[in-house]
């Protein structure tokens, strides 16, 4: 798990925190470009948050392409996951 050192203004836990928002991009600009310079400058976040990004994604895909779900237990299924 990531170290907690400030970088570019954020603690680590700060960014995890915000992580999932990031990868939504349903982030702030100010707030965004805050967790690009912790990211830039944080090897640990740097892994994590790519590795999370890549389940993450991979994770809504499935659901995407499950043909036997309602669009209702899609929805839902997608509210899921972070
Ligand atoms: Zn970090």
């Amino acid at each position: 798990m990531a170290e907690n050192r400030s970088v570019g203004g954020l603690f680590c836990f700060e960014v995890l925190a915000q992580l999932s928002d990031y990868v939504d991009g349903e982030l702030a600009a100010e707030a965004k470009a805050k967790i690009d310079a912790h990211l830039s400058g944080c090897d640990a976040c740097t892994k994590f948050g790519g590795e999370f990004g890549a389940v993450v994604g991979a994770l809504r895909q499935k659901v995407r392409a499950e043909e036997g779900l309602s669009e209702a237990g899609r929805l839902r299924l997608l509210s899921k996951i972070p």
